[in-house]
C-alpha cells in the first residue's frame, strides 16, 4: 500500500496529492485536474488480467491507477459497487453489429453510460475520506440537465457516510428524467427543483461552494462539501475498465488475436470517456486509433484536425443533449500527459478562458493525430443512422449512439486499413424515446412515457426494468425554489438528522 503523492496538477508539478486525497479532492488548488504524469508508470501485466472476469480485471485496473489501495481492499471496493446492480454480471457487453462491434455501457441501473462510474465513486469517496483521516461525512451537491441526477442518486443511494442534494431546472429536464428523480428513495438522498435554467442550477451550486468555503459555514459540523463531476479521477478510473472488457470480448468473438490493435470510436462530450481509452492505452492494451465523435458542437473535431482550439461559436441544442458542451474539460488531461509540461497547459487554459481560444504547436497537433481521429455528425445524420441501423442490421440506438457509429462509417472510409472497430454505446434508446421513435418513421401520441410504450410496441426490444411503470411510481420529492434560496436549503438540510423515513 502506498500513500505517496504521485498524482499532480495539470497545471503544476508542485501540486501533488495522493491518489485518496486526489479523488476526496476532486480538482487540484490551482483549477488543473490531478493525473499520474504518465499513466505507463501504472502498466501491469494486461494479458494476465484480461483472463478475469469482469470485477477482478476492474479491482486490478483500478488498484494499479489509485495504488493508496490494496488489491483485496479494492475487490471489497468493486464488488459494493457493482455486484447484481447491473443487467449482466460482465456489466458492459460487447455485441457484434454487422463487422463491427458495439460496446453497450448503458446496462446499469439508470440505463445511463454515467451508471459504470457513479456506482463506485461513491465507494472510493467513503474510503478515501478514512484514507486521508478524515471523520467527516460526505454531502455531494450536484447540478444536473438530466441523465447525470438520477446516476448519481442510484450510485450514492444508501451508502454509508455520505448525502447527495441534486438540484435540476423545474422546465428544463424531460418528463422521464423528473420522474426518474423525483421517486428515488433512499434515506440519504434529496432532490430539488430550481426556478430557472440549468446554467442557473450549476451557477447556484458553484456559489455554495464559494461562500461555504470563504464564511465556513459548515464549521464544526462534521461535514464535507463534494461534487460528483468528471474531472474527479475518482470517476475517470472506473471507465478505463471497459476498454479492456471490450477487448477481451473481441478475442473472444475471434475478431483479433491477443496484442492486435482494436480502434474504439467514443460519442464525447467532456472528454473523460475517450480519454479513459488513452489511459487503457498508456497502461499497455494495444488500443489502435481513439475516434472523437462530436455532434453539431463540433469543437473537438477542429481542434483534433487544426490545433485550434475555439469555444466562440454558436451552442446547438441537439438530438444527443448529453455531447452538447463547448468546453471539454478532461482534454486537459490529454494535453498534459502529450506534452509533460504544465506550464504549457496551464497557459493554455489561461487563453481559453480569457479570449476563448488557443492554437497548439504543429509537434503536438502531430501527437495528437497519431493518437486520435475526429469526426461529427449532425442531427439530420443522426435520425438517418438511427433508423438505417434499425432497417439494416435490427440493432435498436439511441442518438448518442447514433452519431458515433456514423463518424465510425466516416472513419472507416478514411481510413481503409483501419483496425477491427469497437463503437462505445453510451445510453439506452428509451432514455431518448421521442427522438428514437420519430427516427424509425413512427408517430408519436403523448408524452415521453408513451413513446416508451410505442418503441417497444414497433420494435420489440424490451424496455429496460428501471424505466418500466415509471410514471405510476410514487413522487418522494416535491420540493421547488429559488436560486437565491439555495443556500439556505443546502444548511437546513445538513443540520437534519434524517431525511427521508
Ligand atoms: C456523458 C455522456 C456522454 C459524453 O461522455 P464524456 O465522458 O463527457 O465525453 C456521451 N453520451 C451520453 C449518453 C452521456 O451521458
Amino acid at each position: 500500500m502506498s500513500t505517496r503523492k504521485i498524482y499532480q496538477s495539470t497545471r503544476s508539478a508542485l501540486l501533488t496529492a495522493s491518489p485518496a486525497q486526489a479523488v476526496l479532492e476532486g480538482i487540484a488548488p490551482d483549477g488543473g485536474l490531478y493525473t499520474l504524469p504518465s499513466f505507463a508508470d501504472a502498466a501491469f501485466d494486461y494479458q494476465a488480467a484480461l483472463a478475469l472476469d469482469t470485477l477482478d480485471m476492474g479491482a486490478i485496473i483500478l488498484a494499479a491507477l489509485l495504488p493508496d489501495f490494496s488489491l483485496e481492499e479494492m475487490k471489497g471496493l468493486v464488488h459494493a459497487a457493482y455486484l447484481h446492480k447491473f443487467e449482466t454480471d460482465d456489466l458492459t457487453p460487447t455485441v457484434l453489429v454487422g463487422e463491427d462491434a458495439v460496446l453497450e455501457l448503458f446496462r446499469g441501473p439508470t440505463s445511463a453510460f454515467k451508471d459504470v462510474a457513479l456506482s463506485v465513486l461513491p465507494h472510493l469517496m467513503r474510503a478515501s475520506t478514512k484514507k486521508c483521516g478524515c471523520d467527516d461525512e460526505i454531502l455531494i451537491l450536484t447540478a444536473t440537465s438530466g441523465d447525470t441526477g438520477k446516476a448519481a442518486l442510484t450510485g450514492f443511494c444508501n451508502v454509508p457516510g455520505t448525502r447527495i442534494i441534486v438540484f435540476y431546472p423545474e422546465n428544463g429536464v424531460s418528463a422521464v428524467q423528473k420522474a426518474q428523480m423525483a421517486t428515488q428513495e433512499g434515506g440519504n438522498v434529496c432532490v430539488c427543483a430550481i426556478r430557472g435554467n440549468f446554467d442557473d442550477a450549476q451557477t447556484g451550486v458553484k456559489r455554495i461552494f464559494q461562500q461555504v468555503q470563504d464564511q465556513n459555514l459548515l464549521a464544526g459540523q462534521g461535514i464535507r462539501l463534494s461534487s460528483a463531476n468528471s474531472i474527479n479521477i475518482g470517476r475517470l478510473a472506473p471507465q478505463v475498465v471497459y476498454y479492456f472488457t471490450a477487448y477481451k470480448e473481441m478475442l473472444a468473438a475471434g475478431k483479433i488475436r491477443m496484442g492486435d490493435k482494436v480502434d474504439y470510436v467514443v460519442p464525447t462530450g467532456n472528454f473523460g470517456d475517450i480519454l479513459a481509452g488513452y489511459i487503457a492505452k498508456q497502461l499497455g492494451l494495444p488500443v489502435g486509433t481513439l475516434v472523437c465523435a462530436s455532434n453539431a458542437n463540433n469543437v473537438l473535431t477542429d481542434f483534433l484536425r487544426t490545433g485550434c482550439y475555439d469555444r466562440r461559436r454558436p451552442f446547438h441544442l441537439t438530438l444527443s443533449p448529453s455531447m452538447d458542451i463547448l468546453v471539454s474539460s478532461n482534454l486537459e488531461r490529454l494535453l498534459y500527459l502529450l506534452t509533460g509540461d504544465a506550464a504549457t497547459v496551464g497557459g493554455l487554459m489561461k487563453q481559453l478562458q480569457e479570449n476563448g481560444h488557443y492554437q497548439v504547436s504543429d509537434e503536438l497537433v502531430r501527437r495528437l493525430q497519431s493518437e486520435f481521429w475526429a469526426g461529427f455528425c449532425d442531427d439530420e445524420g443522426t435520425r438517418q443512422t438511427i433508423g438505417q441501423l434499425w432497417r439494416e442490421r435490427h440493432y435498436l440506438c439511441d442518438t448518442h449512439t447514433a452519431v458515433a457509429w456514423n463518424v465510425a462509417q466516416q472513419y472507416k472510409a478514411a481510413r481503409p486499413n483501419h483496425h477491427p472497430l469497437v463503437v462505445l454505446s453510451t445510453a439506452s434508446p428509451y432514455k431518448f424515446p421521442e427522438a428514437v421513435l420519430r427516427s424509425l418513421g413512427g408517430a408519436q401520441e403523448g408524452d415521453g412515457f408513451a413513446a416508451i410504450d410505442q418503441l417497444e410496441k414497433l420494435t420489440g426490444v424490451p424496455v429496460p426494468e428501471n424505466l418500466r411503470g415509471l410514471a405510476q411510481r410514487p413522487v418522494l420529492h416535491r420540493d421547488v425554489i429559488d436560486q437565491q434560496d439555495m443556500l439556505v436549503y443546502v444548511l437546513k438540510k445538513a443540520e437534519e438528522k434524517q431525511w427521508n423515513k
